[in-house]
């Protein structure tokens, strides 16, 4: 690419080198630690980490509109490194170099308006943002993406080698991570840990494909991820779950991707995200942070967390509006079908409570708000989604239930702009919506199916039995013709032609 084409102001800016001074922080105690080593917890308090860049005070080298420039030209290079979530790099793991950065075409997914139809059946204007279309069919993509380049940093320096990467999953995670280490073969080595009968049949075949070892558990997500815990501390593993603070990272990408696909401008605009553990509101909530600090937006959006009343550990913890006796208690958590956020216990927590807390403040407002849902709603959100045009998964109905239920509040209103987060691939979750259409959803989910949602398959035979074509066998022209005829008849009499 010819750089010439480029205003001089950008250009010298327009492919960034490494710098910034990138350290793990604890939100605990505040200690800090180096990234050259492999750290997922303070070693000193045993709290979660976030990264945080020492030099971030050299951010300010540029307005926020040169800022935004520099990200609308780089959109323009065709350099991999670039392509995804490093577009954003002095924001993103500004110490990485571009070759150590992993791209297998993660990020900037499209931000899809709603039908007019789904519009008018919630009164609201809205947007869905389709994480589904990342390469493993998730936004975990953003996450694996810079943990990933994280490791391979450390490996180009010779601080690392032969590594086993691990992670508790409830589907997704695995997924993403294990075709991201797969593309480092033979440098690492990944295994995954799944909670037995508990993720889609898609989901297991994800990491079985990549050539991951996948091991069943009996019981739930938060069991699987106190094992990989007691091992990440017993063995010299990596930890790919979101504890590690670069999954957070590379996921504020999101936020960075809706300011700009918006020109920036966040006025009257909420962006809904599903929680499970917690670790995507965090990153999303920190990414619009740094970009209103930078001043490459004005205004924060409003953010509108959703759980399932099936597990609901967050939303029940900011039940308690006194911000001093609130308290935080895991819950035991009970079928559902947003069944990638169905976590009692979220390994992200303190950060949730430590961003948000900030968020407000920088709001000067009240502007991150938490939703409870019901599972017969999510359930017929989505359904009702993609029956307008949309490929979301039962997360993304989640969200699309928990807007709805946020307007019943008073939380938004018809002048903003939602954007919601499709957090998967619907296809990734069809096992739900072919149960829910064979009105085979267990009891324990709380879900009726309502015959107005429901979609199956007609089979249509021609009334004489000899007259079916079949590979092995093919029909005498005559006996064709009548079969074509029979079977147009039927079709055209049921589609009322
Ligand atoms: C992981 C996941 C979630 C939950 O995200 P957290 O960061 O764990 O809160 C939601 N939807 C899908 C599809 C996921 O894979
Ligand atoms: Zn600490």
């Amino acid at each position: 690419m010819n750089l010439d084409i480029f205003p001089e102001e950008i250009r010298q800016h327009i492919i960034p080198k490494p710098e910034g001074n990138l350290v793990y922080r604890c939100l605990g105690c505040s200690a800090e630690f180096s990234i050259e080593k492999l750290l997922y917890v303070c070693p000193d308090c045993n709290q979660v980490l976030l990264i945080h860049d020492k030099n971030e005070a050299a951010l300010a080298k540029h307005s926020g509109a040169t800022w935004q420039k520099i990200f609308d030209f780089r959109k323009m290079l065709k350099i991999p490194a670039l392509k995804g979530i490093y577009r954003y790099h002095e924001f993103i793991g500004s110490c990485i170099p571009l070759s150590s950065i992993l791209y297998l075409g993660e990020g900037h997914t499209p931000i899809v308006e709603a039908s007019p139809n789904l519009k008018g059946k919630t009164g609201l204007n809205f947007f869905y943002k389709n994480d589904g279309q990342n390469p493993s069919a998730s936004f975990k993509d953003r996450g694996m993406a810079s943990a990933l380049s994280s490791i391979k940093y450390l490996i180009d320096q010779d601080l690392v080698s032969d590594v086993i990467a691990v992670c508790a999953s409830t589907g997704d995670t695995s997924a993403a991570a294990a075709l991201y280490a797969s593309y480092l073969r033979p440098l690492i080595k990944s295994a995954v840990l799944l909670p037995h009968k508990k993720v889609t049949s898609q989901q297991l075949s994800q990491p079985l494909g990549s050539g991951a070892r996948v091991f069943e558990i009996p019981g739930v997500f938060d069991d699987c991820m106190k094992i990989v815990e007691h091992l990440s501390s017993q063995y010299p593993v990596v930890l790919l779950n979101s504890k590690n603070a670069w999954r957070i990272l590379g996921q504020e990408s999101y936020s960075y991707e809706i300011a700009q696909d918006f020109d920036w401008d966040m006025t009257d605009k909420a962006v809904v995200v599903p929680i499970g553990n917690a670790g995507n509101i965090s990153a999303v909530m920190n990414g619009f942070l740094k970009f209103h600090k930078a001043g490459i937006i004005k205004q924060l959006p409003k953010i509108i967390g959703v759980q399932s009343e099936h597990a609901d550990p967050v939303y029940q913890y900011y039940l308690e509006p006194d911000e001093n006796k609130r308290c935080f208690k895991p819950v035991n958590t009970r079928p559902s079908v947003a069944q990638a956020a169905m976590i009692g216990n979220p390994v992200s927590m303190p950060r949730v409570i430590e961003i948000a807390k900030q968020y407000n403040k920088e709001s000067c407002r009240k502007n991150v708000f938490f939703i409870q849902v019901t599972e017969q709603s999510i359930m017929d959100w989505q359904l009702t989604a993609n029956q307008n045009g949309h490929i979301t998964c039962t997360q993304g109905g989640e969200c699309l239930a928990g807007l709805v239920r946020a307007k019943a509040l008073g939380i938004v209103t018809k002048s903003e702009t939602a954007i919601l987060d499709a957090t998967a691939h619907a296809i990734k979750f069809s096992e739900f919506q072919d149960l829910y259409f064979k009105k085979q959803i267990p009891d324990s989910y709380g879900i009726q199916s309502d015959p107005g949602y429901i979609n199956l398959p007609d089979l249509i035979s021609p009334d004489n039995p000899d007259l079916v074509p079949s590979q092995e066998k093919r029909l005498e022209k005559a006996d064709f013709q009548r079969f074509v005829q029979e079977i147009s008849g039927k079709i055209a009499k049921k589609l009322n032609l």
